[in-house]
C-alpha cells in the first residue's frame, strides 16, 4: 500500500526545523519513501491513495521518554505533596493494590490520551509489564518498555524481580513488528542498593539493551545518597558501571557542573520532566548547561499522578518557557530546540534514532498532523513557533505509527474511547475500595 500525503506544511526536523510549504510525504509498507516539494499530478498515479492535508502541518510524532502509564488511574488522587511523602504515604500503598486489570485499564487510558495528544512513542517503566505490552501492541503505539524494580525486601524477592524484569525484556524486545523494544530499570539509587543496581547493569549488558533509572530528582535524594554511600548519585551510578552502557536517566534536576561534564562525556541520555518537577516542587533541571556541554535532552511527562496529564506538547511548551523565566534569558531554550527535544532528541534518548524522530526516507512512518486553520495559529508567520508557543493538543488531527493510522481527523481507530474511559473509572473505584 503506497500513500501520498499532499498540500501540507512539513516540518521534517532534519537540518534544524525547515518548513516545506505545499509539501508531500509518501509512505509504503510502514516506511517513509519521499519527503519534499509537491510531486506532479502524473506522479500521483504511482500511489494507491492520495490524502490531502490542506491546512495541516505534518511533523514527526512526539516522543515521551519517561513515564508510568497505568498511573493515569491515580490522576488527581493525591496532589500537592512533597515527593517522599507523596510516594510513601499515598502512591505506593495504593499501587500495591493494583492487579493486572487495573494496569490494563490505566494503560489503555494512557494510550488513548497519548494518541489524542500526538505522542507516537513512549517509555513505560512499571510493573505487570505483560499487560502493558499487550495494550501497546493493540493500540498501535511504539514503546520502550521496562519492568521497574525496587530493591526492598530480602534476597529472594530481589532475585525474583530481577528475573521477571530480565525475562520480560528478553521476551518482548522487537515484538509487535518491532514497535516494542525493552530496557532494564532499577527504580532509583534511593530504592535499590548498589549490588542490585550492578546486577541490572550486568543483565542489560548481557541482553544488549539500554538501562534506565530515576536520578537526582530532589535535593533530599542527593543528600540521602551522600549519607548512605558517600557520593552524589552521578558518581555513585558511575562507579557501578551504569554509564558504561547505553543509559537514560529521568529528571537529573540537581547536578553540579562536573556531573554534567561526566554525563556528557559518557553520552548519557536525559529525560527532562518539566511539568512533574514543577508540580512536585523538585526544582528546574539545568537543561541549558547540558546543552552547552553538547547534550540533547529529551522530554517526558512522568506518570499522570505527578503532572497531571500525558500531554507532550505541554512539556515542549514548558521547556521553551520555564528556562527563559528561571534564567531571565529569552534565548535560553528557543522554540526550534524545544520541538527537537520533543521529537528527534526523544528518539535519540530511547536509542531509536535510526527508526524515528525525523521525517526522512527510510525511516518509520511515525508522524502526526496538526490543524493550522484555527484562530490561534494565524497569521502563518512561523509554524514551528506556533506549535511551540500557541498550539493545543486538541489541534492534533491524525496520528500514524509505522504507516498505520491510529487517529484520523480525531476519530480513534484502534481504541474504543468510551469503553476505555468507563473501564478506567471502574478500575479506580475498585482500587479505592
Ligand atoms: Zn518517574
Amino acid at each position: 500500500m503506497k500513500t501520498l500525503f499532499t498540500e501540507a506544511v512539513i516540518i521534517d526536523m532534519v537540518d534544524g526545523t525547515r518548513a516545506i510549504q505545499n509539501g508531500n510525504l509518501a509512505i509504503a509498507d510502514g516506511v517513509i519513501t519521499y519527503v519534499g516539494p509537491a510531486l506532479t499530478i502524473e506522479e500521483h498515479d504511482q500511489y494507491d491513495e492520495v490524502v490531502s492535508c490542506k491546512g495541516k502541518a505534518i511533523l514527526p510524532g512526539f516522543v515521551n521518554t519517561h513515564g508510568h502509564l497505568a498511573m493515569t488511574l491515580l490522576r488527581g488522587y493525591a496532589d500537592d505533596l512533597p515527593l517522599q511523602q507523596w510516594l510513601q504515604n499515598e502512591i505506593w500503598p495504593i499501587e500495591a493494590k493494583m492487579n493486572t486489570e487495573h494496569i490494563s485499564a490505566g494503560t489503555n487510558l494512557a494510550a488513548l490520551e497519548m494518541i489524542q495528544g500526538g505522542t507516537t512513542t513512549c517509555l513505560d517503566m512499571y510493573h505487570d509489564m505483560d499487560a502493558v505490552a499487550n495494550v501497546v501492541e493493540q493500540s498501535g503505539l511504539r514503546a520502550r518498555l521496562t519492568r521497574s524494580c525496587f530493591g526492598f525486601g530480602d534476597d529472594a524477592l530481589r532475585k525474583s524481580s530481577l528475573e521477571e524484569a530480565t525475562s520480560f525484556a528478553r521476551r518482548w524486545n522487537g515484538a509487535a513488528d518491532g514497535r516494542i523494544t525493552t530496557m532494564m530499570a532499577p527504580h532509583s539509587p534511593y530504592t535499590c542498593g548498589p549490588e542490585f543496581i550492578r546486577q541490572f547493569v550486568e543483565k542489560a549488558t548481557e541482553l544488549g539493551i539500554p538501562i534506565h533509572t530515576h536520578m537526582s530528582e530532589t535535593k533530599a535524594e542527593v543528600e540521602l545518597n551522600i549519607r548512605e554511600y558517600g557520593a552524589r548519585p552521578v558518581e555513585h551510578l558511575d562507579k557501578l558501571g551504569f554509564f558504561d552502557i547505553p543509559s537514560l536517566v529521568a529528571h537529573a534536576v540537581h547536578l553540579t557542573e562536573e556531573e554534567i561534564a561526566l554525563l556528557a562525556e559518557k553520552n548519557v541520555k536525559i529525560a527532562h520532566n518539566p511539568g512533574s518537577n514543577l508540580k512536585l516542587g523538585s526544582g528546574i533541571a539545568p537543561i541549558t548547561q547540558m546543552i552547552a556541554h553538547g547534550m540533547r535532552p529529551s522530554l517526558a511527562t512522568d506518570g499522570a499522578a505527578s503532572n497531571n496529564n500525558l500531554d507532550l506538547l505541554e512539556e515542549i511548551q514548558l521547556a521553551a518557557l520555564i528556562h527563559k523565566g528561571h534564567l531571565q534569558d529569552p534565548l535560553a531554550v528557543p522554540a526550534k530546540m524545544a520541538l527537537a527535544m520533543g521529537t528527534v532528541y526523544g528518539a535519540e534518548a530511547l536509542f531509536l534514532e535510526k527508526e524515528i524522530g525525523t521525517l526522512e526516507i527510510g525511516k518509520q512512518a511515525d508522524f502526526i498532523t496538526l490543524d493550522l486553520t484555527q484562530a490561534h495559529m494565524q497569521p502563518q508567520t512561523d509554524v514551528v513557533s506556533h506549535i511551540v508557543y500557541s498550539a493545543a493538543r486538541s489541534d492534533v488531527q491524525d496520528v500514524y505509527v509505522q504507516g498505520k493510522p491510529l487517529m484520523k481527523n480525531r476519530e480513534m481507530l484502534t481504541i474504543d474511547s468510551e469503553k476505555v474511559i468507563f473501564e478506567a473509572n471502574q478500575a479506580f473505584e475498585n482500587l479505592r475500595g
